[in-house]
């Protein structure tokens, strides 16, 4: 599943190769992703369009776009679900199996694939209204986040993963980020001290910095057809393998904990895997 990292890469990757593109056609083959925007609204608002912007919200993109009409601007939520692709291709390649929107650009098509269509893209932008902080962003405090953390009983590790507390936080990087600080991920988000929980705050940051940056480096094939687990698209041929080492915790259950060498942990909270080193990170 992508996780914020992945999703601000690729917007990075999208935004230049979007930038003052107009849309010739629309071509919609799952209307499920379209919700509550009908096929006929979103053809009628896209169709002439030209791409002014992307930016990223959580785990949330939103195109910006210049409307046919003169003066009117619109804006296209997009999200990749738990198995989106948005990527652009050549017209000449086949379309995939799975695409769901598809955007003529020219010489190019926008493609949406989707093989489990949880994803979205629509004119619905109200999801984005109820989401928490941006982690990286400046309204994300130490002070915020020990204030919200007093208020809940959850698990830590659970309480990561609610967005109206910090947007954009998944499965992989909590685990990463409570093992960077040293901090059970049973622990109830309100026992945490004021020296944790400012730590915590301060490796939450780290793993997702870091994880933009790795991925912003190294050459990603970001229509996964080469994909072979690295990140979250697929590396591309010859792009040096290093990735998963970079995990210190998730996904390594039975592996010595780089620190101490005790066996890694998973356990399941709230139907998710987490990854710990109970003798680092104890209760
Ligand atoms: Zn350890």
């Amino acid at each position: 599943m992508p996780e914020l990292p992945e999703v601000e890469v690729l917007a990075r990757f999208l935004r230049p190769a979007l930038q003052g593109k107009t849309i010739r056609g629309v071509n919609v083959r799952r209307e499920k992703v379209l919700r509550p925007t009908s096929q006929k609204q979103f053809y009628q608002a896209l169709v002439g369009a030209k791409f002014t912007g992307l930016t990223r919200r959580g785990k949330y993109f939103l195109f910006e776009l210049q409307a046919k009409a003169r003066d009117k601007k619109l804006t296209v939520l997009g999200h990749l679900g738990m198995t989106g692709k948005m990527f652009l291709a050549r017209k000449e390649e086949p379309l995939p199996k799975h695409a769901a929107v598809i955007l003529d650009l020219g010489e190019t098509n926008f493609i949406y694939e989707d093989t489990r269509y949880f994803g979205r893209m629509t004119l619905d932008v109200s999801s984005i209204e109820k989401l928490g902080p941006e982690p990286l962003g400046e309204a994300f405090t130490p002070e915020l986040f020990a204030r919200e953390l007093k208020r809940s009983r959850q698990p830590i590790k659970v309480k990561l993963l609610d967005q109206s507390l910090v947007t954009g936080v998944g499965n992989i990087y909590a685990s990463e980020a409570l093992f960077r600080a040293k901090i059970s991920p049973k622990r109830a988000a309100n026992k945490l001290t004021f020296a944790q929980t400012k730590k915590l705050h301060g490796t939450i940051r780290e793993v997702l910095a870091e994880a933009i940056q790795f991925g912003s480096t190294v050459p990603i094939n970001i229509s996964g057809k080469k994909s072979d687990g690295l990140f979250y698209f697929g590396k591309a041929v010859g792009a040096p393998d290093f990735y998963v080492e970079r995990l210190k915790v998730y996904d390594r259950a039975g592996k010595p904990c780089e620190t101490c060498g005790f066996s890694i942990k998973r356990i399941v909270q709230a139907a998710r895997s987490t990854f710990f080193c109970p003798r680092c990170q104890k209760v």
